[in-house]
């Protein structure tokens, strides 16, 4: 019914491919000729027995340590064994950043408190990981605490791990994981179940997070999907096209379908419609793509439901599963469940 081409033919995809790759080669040759002796790897040693002799030899040989100077001196043996168990316990790795906070305001104003610059970046991530769950109007609460793990800085923050214990909802945990052979990481909890929903027959699938639900903001009357430009959308029901490209300053490229029970759907910030008004469409049929156009500021679906000029939550007229982790995925999944509470634990 509706045909998408590709950006761009394959002989340009080709001669990009040679030239990035020969950049690449370029870059990576340069950079290894540049490249200073790395430091030291950190010892993980056994608190007992005797040093092996790598790590000897390192005390023995003076050596230049480019970064940052690692303490060389020698030390007695007791307070040896002290510097080294500490090494034993779980390793944050130095692109993780850990904090704890206790919430005595909003949540917004309890991660600028504690984080500063990083904290309005960190918070939203946080917030949308938990949207199903915890109620940012009512749920938070003075005597709550929480605690994030992170990589990254500003928008480009990447949440690994999150807790947060409510008075009012208990614990609620975040784990980040790839599961194999899908495109995007999620989140579960410590039990492997998704912290996020999906929608049944939903008007998007292979988006990377739903970051907002209908009730978010006073003034969304949607549900927002943070999916790549070009992710193909989907008819949530079947019906007719009503109408496409009306208010394209606010919209972008926009398709409305009126469903068969009455209900209008409206697909805003598209990069590409492929249907025309008047079209029967069937659930689950392509309608266009994904974008980032009209008042968007990252490529995102929304997706809004009305009836009778009442808006609608999608969530109450599709109906909703919760995802879990795979049995083949299970034992990996725990693992990382375990390495990821050892470095919560290791927050400031
Ligand atoms: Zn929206």
């Amino acid at each position: 019914m509706t045909r998408f081409d590709p950006p761009g033919g394959r002989p340009w995809g080709l001669f990009g491919l040679c030239g990035a790759s020969l950049l690449l080669n370029l870059v990576l040759g340069t950079r290894l000729l540049m490249m200073p002796e790395p430091p030291p790897a950190p010892g993980r040693l056994v608190a007992d027995g005797p040093a092996p002799a790598a790590v000897v030899a390192a005390h023995d040989t003076p050596r230049v340590v480019p970064a940052e100077p690692v303490a060389d001196e020698p030390v007695a043996a007791a307070e040896k064994v002290e510097v080294l168990e500490e090494v034993v316990a779980p390793a944050v790795p130095s692109d993780i950043r850990v904090r704890s906070l206790d919430v005595s305001h909003s949540l917004a104003r309890t991660f600028s408190d504690g984080l500063g610059d990083d904290g309005r970046f960190v918070s939203a991530v946080f917030a949308r990981l938990f949207v199903f769950d915890l109620d940012l109007r009512r749920d938070i609460q003075k005597g709550d605490s929480l605690a994030v793990a992170w990589r990254g800085e500003g928008p480009d923050v990447e949440v690994v791990a999150a807790r947060y214990t409510s008075k009012k909802r208990g614990t609620l945990t975040a784990y980040r994981y790839q599961v194999e052979g899908e495109r995007y990481p999620r989140w579960f909890d410590a039990e492997g179940n998704d912290v996020s929903r999906e929608l049944l027959n939903s008007p998007i699938d292979g988006y990377e997070q739903i970051t907002s639900l209908l009730h978010d903001r006073p003034t969304h009357r949607g549900m927002d999907f943070k999916a790549d430009d070009g992710t193909p959308i989907k008819s949530g029901a079947n019906g007719v096209v009503t109408r496409t490209n009306w208010n394209t300053g606010a919209n972008g490229g926009c398709i409305e379908v009126r469903y068969a029970d009455g209900t209008v759907a409206k697909y805003l910030h598209l990069s590409q419609v492929g249907v025309k008004e008047g079209e029967r469409v069937q659930q689950g049929a392509v309608l266009g793509l994904s974008g980032n156009t009209g008042r968007s500021t990252a490529p995102h679906l929304h997706y809004e439901l009305a009836k009778n000029d009442k808006v609608v939550d999608p969530i109450d007229y599709h109906g909703v599963r919760r995802p879990v982790v795979p049995a083949a995925d299970r034992a990996a999944f725990d693992a990382t469940v375990a390495e990821l509470d050892g470095w919560l634990s290791g927050g400031a």
